[in-house]
């Protein structure tokens, strides 16, 4: 099957591609958290993302009157996949706010939430960045376990508590928080609300947690009668768990750019291959061969939710579907890519602008993080569950 797209979106996939000849680095090939990791990378972020919200891309899908363009569906997949493909930081930067806590508010959200904060988001603005608060020591795949707790004091709310992994909280302005507000629910997930906090408020303390080569992305959070005020309360009180899965069936719906991204390392991989002569060895060409057809199979498979949606029909097994699907691609790429490569693949060890580096590291980072890629939003094995369940309609059996 081949998937034409029509006029006006084969228009903007060239626009942007214009786009990113003039605003990017040539060769950039974009690695996941490498821009949040440092002062340069995310300076480079944020502006990219004030260049994208000037041309109304940044949520190019939102109505006009928050910042977007009203967009079309596709229109948003060819910018998914061409910002992911070209690795443009500015869409991955503070994602929690363009990716979900927009979305969701606009669904769950007051009018007044809404004004206030959909159009910092919209404007790439730093008081537009959002972490999110769901994990926690002992709540992670069964997050419906979660200990932070919120109690009512007049207008506001006292919140008590710790959060863990919250991936840039030391950059955000605000976190979309979910916590305990009805200790006594039948069952646990129904005591549950969403907050939107402030980073700056009294009482909320950031710690850094550096992940397996060094990097600083994560945070545990902590909270000490940190207060908030009544009006950031998503929804009502004790049923945050319907915005927590209106959240994450955002934040799974991945499929689009992650296969782009994939896409992006692989090219780059086989143009490597064949400049340094490697065509030649049988191994190589049916390694490079058998990717292609996963990749090839993930982007088909990443369309097939869009097109249901469009007739109107809701895939709700898909989005997990797809993100197991492309933990184990990302797994695979990683492992072919590091062994085509060899010592060349490396990032840590030679300083990536050495000339015996090659394709900026990718490989080597991918290889790293591709562990977290498999745990962030669910982990695979939490994926199938849901496709086993939703999807095949076996009994739940956890
Ligand atoms: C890159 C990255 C970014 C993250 N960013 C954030 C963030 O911004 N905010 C935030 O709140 N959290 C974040 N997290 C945390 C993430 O959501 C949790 O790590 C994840 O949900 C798993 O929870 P856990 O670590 O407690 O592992 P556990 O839930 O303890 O799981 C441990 C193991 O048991 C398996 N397992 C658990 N339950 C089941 C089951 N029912 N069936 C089968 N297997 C099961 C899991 O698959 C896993 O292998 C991030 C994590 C990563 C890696």
């Amino acid at each position: 099957m081949n998937f034409l797209f029509g006029e006006k979106e084969e228009r903007l996939r060239s626009e942007i591609r214009e786009f990113v000849k003039e605003n990017m680095p040539p060769d950039y090939i974009g690695n996941m958290f490498v821009e949040e990791e440092s002062d340069e990378g995310w300076d480079f972020a944020m502006s990219m993302a004030r260049k994208m919200a000037q041309k109304k891309w940044l949520v190019m899908s939102w109505p006009e009157e928050y910042g977007g363009m009203g967009a079309s569906t596709w229109e948003r997949v060819v910018l998914a996949e061409e910002a992911a493909y070209w690795g443009i930081p500015g869409l991955s930067m503070g994602i929690s706010g363009t990716a979900w806590v927009g979305p969701t508010l606009m669904i769950s959200g007051t009018k007044d939430q809404q004004d206030r904060f959909l159009p910092p988001i919209a404007a790439g603005e730093p008081d537009g960045v959002w972490c999110t608060g769901y994990s926690e020591p002992d709540a992670g795949s069964d997050l419906a376990s979660l200990q932070t707790r919120a109690v009512r004091d007049g207008n506001e709310y006292i919140i008590n508590g710790q959060k863990v992994w919250t991936s840039c909280a030391h950059l955000a302005r605000w976190m979309w928080l979910i916590c305990r507000t009805n200790s006594d629910a039948k069952k646990k997930h129904q005591g549950l609300s969403i907050f939107m906090v402030d980073m700056r408020s009294e009482g909320l303390t950031v710690n850094p947690l550096r992940n397996l080569v060094g990097g600083h992305v994560f945070n545990e959070v902590f909270f000490k009668d940190v207060r908030v005020p009544a009006e950031n309360l998503v929804g009502r009180e004790n049923e945050g768990w319907h915005q927590l899965m209106t959240a994450l069936g955002f934040e799974r719906g991945i499929a689009i750019s992650f296969t782009a991204s994939v896409r992006r390392k692989f090219d780059a991989l086989v143009e490597y291959v064949k400049d340094a002569g490697l065509m030649s060895r049988p191994r190589v060409r049916a390694q490079l061969a058998d990717l292609a057809v996963d990749i090839e199979t993930a982007r088909l498979l990443a369309y097939e939710p869009v097109c249901l949606a469009e007739e109107g029909i809701m895939n709700v097994h898909a989005a997990s579907r797809d993100k197991a699907n492309i933990d184990h691609l990302h797994e695979k790429l990683a492992r072919v890519g590091t062994e085509i490569l060899g010592a060349y693949s490396q990032l840590d060890y030679l300083h990536k602008d050495s000339k015996w580096t090659k394709l900026g590291g990718t490989f080597e980072h991918l290889y790293y993080y591709n562990v977290g890629m498999a745990i962030a939003a669910g982990t695979t094995y939490v994926q199938k569950n849901i496709v086993g369940q939703f999807g095949l309609q076996l009994p739940r059996s956890y």
